[in-house]
């Protein structure tokens, strides 16, 4: 084994194709259904909100997906991302274990997010489209996506959660930046976030109102079209240059991973690192112990149904099957936004059935105590919504030192925390709590799932 901190490859080693899962798996995940006939949707259905190149990538069943040069030319800029083999860690935890992480932190929008944002705006523009709409929470996949819409010269609307946009002003700065128009949601420009706000003028706004907003601008104008940060099959497609670049970095160190985690809110970035070696597993490769860390205020995975719902609150998307807490359900307002939906990617919610990865839940003030000590040790500072898997690796590596045994330890470190120093300001001064969801919220969220009659 070598005895490097980081491995680095260089531009030319870029993936030129995605990995798609659906190639190797043993049964396929069910069909999303048209929410008045609830039958399978088709392509003509999903076309108001997506150009066709990235439908056909929703249901596409080849192994490989070829990169488009020009999203290659884009990648250059920061990919291949460094791996770390986080070897201070490992000495301050008195642990055998070989803890390794990919840090998508250096992209020039902090996270893992530019890998799907600038595939979409690519296909977006090669369809013509002049605008595209969205919605963010803590403004991660807004400023993506401004990002990407800036590269390829489109238009950027972005319904920003109320909340954040009040306590976040410089991640809309950064948005603004890039040339993206930043609204907070609920806001009066569509039906929706007008009959929200005419129940509730204080609404603290939430992603499922956010994207019901954003798909309603879309689905109402010809130039325009929708795009979607987490969740969909494309984006988590999107996201596996992490975990093909990690395979090969791997090699590199001479080792492989015997777990990987990754922290989940809609399951991309996870999806991104994990997918490629699950992949190899399923073609009779070696076998990897995977975990899914989710906050327990928001514990889809954990303690959601799986089910049939809604992807909005407004319900105008589609049905998908996937592990969800009810789409009205409003999750307490702790600090990992990005992590705060109530459903989870249908792909990871059917591993998760298959019995191939497992989940866990983590409070918030543990998840930033394992964030402030990797800081302490690695340098970087995380964001709140990867500090969940900092948390989960570091517990793996405690556990490999009760046993005394030495395995590979692979986590995604997504972003960075710069824009989140608040919510370490809040940990520092002791105000941070670790808030429970509430359970009658969620007993009525899940009653309100719609009914689906499943034939399968
Ligand atoms: C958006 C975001 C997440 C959650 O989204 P996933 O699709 O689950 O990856 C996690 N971490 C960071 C840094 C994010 O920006």
């Amino acid at each position: 084994m070598s005895d490097s901190v980081k491995y680095l490859l260089d531009e030319t080693r870029i993936p030129k194709h995605w990995y798609n899962l659906m190639a190797d798996l043993p049964k396929p995940p069910p069909p999303v259904l048209h929410p008045g006939t609830l039958k399978p949707v088709g392509p003509d259905d999903l076309a108001p909100l997506f150009p066709m190149a990235l439908i056909a990538q929703e249901v596409a069943s080849e192994r490989e997906i070829e990169i488009p040069e020009p999203v290659r030319e884009v990648y250059r800029q920061w990919r291949v991302t460094p791996l770390y083999r986080a070897r201070r860690l490992e000495k301050a935890l008195q642990t055998p274990a070989r803890i390794y992480y990919k840090y998508e932190g250096v992209s020039p929008a902090g996270s893992h997010k530019p890998n799907t944002a600038v595939a979409q705006a690519f296909y977006n523009r090669e369809a013509g489209v002049k605008r595209l709409t969205t919605e963010t929470g803590a403004g991660q996949w807004g400023s993506s996506l401004a990002f990407a819409g800036a590269l390829f010269g489109i238009d950027v609307q972005i319904f920003m959660v109320r909340v954040s946009y009040n306590q976040k002003p410089y991640r809309r700065a950064l948005m603004e930046t890039y040339g993206a128009r930043c609204v907070a949601s609920p806001s009066t420009e569509t039906n929706f976030g007008r009959s929200v706000l005419a129940k509730s003028p204080e609404s603290n706004g939430s992603l499922g109102i956010a994207i019901s907003e954003a798909v309603e601008v879309a689905a109402s104008s010809d130039d325009t079209k929708y795009a979607l940060g987490s969740v969909l099959n494309h984006v988590l497609l999107h996201q596996t240059v992490i975990g093909l670049e990690a395979m090969a970095q791997l090699e590199m160190a001479d080792d492989y991973p015997d777990v990987i985690v990754g922290c989940t809110g809609g399951g991309s970035n996870f999806a991104g690192i994990v997918f490629p070696f699950l992949g190899s597993q399923l073609r009779g490769g070696r076998g990897v112990r995977i975990v899914a860390v989710e906050p327990a205020a928001c514990p889809s995975l954990t303690r959601g149904r799986y089910a049939y719902d809604f992807g909005d609150t407004g319900h105008m998307t589609p049905l998908a099957k996937m592990h969800t807490l009810g789409s009205t359900f409003m999750p307490p307002g702790f600090h990992a936004g990005g992590l705060r939906y109530h459903g989870m990617a249908p792909l990871v919610s059917h591993i998760k059935e298959l019995g191939l990865i497992d989940a866990r839940a983590y409070q918030q003030t543990e998840c930033f105590e394992a964030g402030v000590l990797f800081a302490r040790h690695e340098g970087i500072v995380p964001a709140p919504e990867a500090n969940h898997a900092v948390k989960g690796a570091i517990d793996e590596a405690l556990r490999c030192r009760e046993e005394g045994t030495s395995r590979a330890i692979l986590f995604n470190l997504c972003g960075h925390g710069h824009f989140d120093m608040q919510a370490y300001m809040d940990y520092f001064a002791g105000k941070l709590t670790d808030q429970d969801y509430d359970q009658a919220e969620l007993a009525m969220a899940l009653a309100g799932l719609p009914s689906v009659a499943e034939a399968m």
